[in-house]
């Protein structure tokens, strides 16, 4: 059962300060973010790294400082830009909250950040995980942080017994970290522990010969660090089936941008919905067979073989004409795509029609832009898989 925080156990929380700050001296990374103590940068770099790796961040990272240097610029921007900015690192209302704040830090703060862990959490987007790191960060602040490898290595380290996913576990584990984080060195120590938990406190095998806290550590003591942290309970995932209708006039392509109650709000996407899987059995796709043409970013294309004119079936061409008025017969299925959102496991067919613009009444959602247009708007991953196969097929490849 764990023993931490406890008021009498001062020697060991010094020897585990001491070892986290020593290791870090020798082996701390050096990253872009870290050679600075500017709030803004800091921020940026934090936002990004949620759910994301270090190595896919870098170069989204440098891009977003180009385009916006200061929280002003960033405040100033279009929101579509800085989602463009933002497309492929997914978690889209972390890009729509940075957004957000930036305008709360200008308007209301004269461009000056928050400077204690307490009153940035009142920013959007910020939790008490990110308030900690800028606090520690840029402020050197001694504040606790607690994301993923720390919540790992902390479980580890006093053998935390509960979930600490759950809320006591959770709660108590926050508890540590504001006990044992260093008052003299936060912003060096708070990094250390992260860099700990991701590379030698590795959910499988943790690197204990090379930890320096081995000696420290609870887990390690009982030979309890491979079942250790608790594990929560597997997601249960849910099969979904999906159609993307790219509406096709000429060159140009009806979009809709997605509203703020749905996921990737602000984002635009081709006409996109739910289906029943037994409603699109009639539709047939090129099978994936070998690379050929070379689409808009000069990658080649995976699809290849004929695409040919098919009977929509009736549940589609009824929701289609509900969303855009448009009454269907034909479509040319395109290709599939199968990818996973949060718990769900999501198959999407895409489509494509040719069109009349006429035929589409005025919709506030709906626009229509061209192969050109198409490559600065932010789309979501797979609707860019989707426009990029589109622009390298040609619009009408039967
Ligand atoms: S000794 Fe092992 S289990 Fe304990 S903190 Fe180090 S790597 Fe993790």
């Amino acid at each position: 059962m764990s023993a931490y925080p406890k008021a009498t156990d001062q020697g060991w929380r010094r020897r585990v300060r001491s070892r986290v700050l020593r290791w870090y001296d020798q082996n701390g990374r050096k990253l872009p973010w870290r050679e600075t103590s500017d709030p803004y940068r800091i921020w940026i770099s934090e936002i990004m790294l949620q759910q994301t790796t270090v190595a896919a961040v870098i170069p989204y990272f440098d891009r977003f400082l180009q385009a916006f240097p200061t929280v002003e610029s960033l405040a100033a921007a279009e929101q579509e830009h800085v989602l463009r900015l933002w497309e492929g690192l997914g978690y889209y209302s972390r890009a729509r909250n940075l957004h957000r704040a930036a305008n709360v830090i200008v308007d209301e703060n004269q461009g000056q950040f928050p400077e204690s862990a307490e009153l940035l959490r009142a920013l959007p987007g910020i939790g008490p995980y990110t308030a900690g790191a800028i606090a520690s960060f840029a402020f050197d602040e001694p504040a606790p942080i607690l994301e993923a490898n720390t919540l790992r290595l902390f479980s580890r380290l006093i053998e935390l017994d509960s979930d600490p996913q759950a809320t006591a576990g959770n709660k108590l584990l926050w508890k540590f970290a504001a006990w044992i984080v260093s008052r003299k060195r936060p912003a060096d120590f708070n990094q250390a522990v992260m860099d700990i938990g991701s590379q030698i406190c590795t959910p499988e095998d943790p690197d204990c010969m090379n930890c320096p806290l081995m000696a420290s550590c609870k887990a390690y003591e009982a030979g309890r660090q491979a079942e250790l942290p608790v594990r929560k309970e597997k997601v249960k995932f849910t099969d979904v089936t999906e159609v993307s209708i790219a509406l096709q006039n000429q060159d140009r392509f009806l979009l809709r941008q997605r509203q703020e109650s749905e996921r990737w709000a602000g984002m635009w996407d081709f006409v996109r919905f739910e289906v029943a899987a037994e409603d699109v059995r009639t539709l047939s796709f090129p099978t994936k067979r070998k690379r050929r043409s070379s689409d808009a970013r000069g990658q080649k294309s995976l699809f290849d073989g004929p695409v040919t004119l098919t009977p929509l079936p009736d549940t589609i061409r009824s929701e289609l004409a509900q969303r855009t008025g448009l009454n269907l017969s034909e479509c040319q299925p395109r290709t599939e795509i199968r990818h996973v959102v949060t718990r769900y496991k999501i198959r999407l067919l895409c489509l494509s029609c040719e069109v009349d613009s006429d035929g589409i009444g005025r919709h506030p959602e709906l626009e229509w832009f061209d192969a050109a247009e198409l490559a600065d708007l932010p789309l979501s991953t797979s609707a860019r898989r989707f426009a990029d196969l589109l622009v390298s097929e040609g619009l009408n490849p039967v």
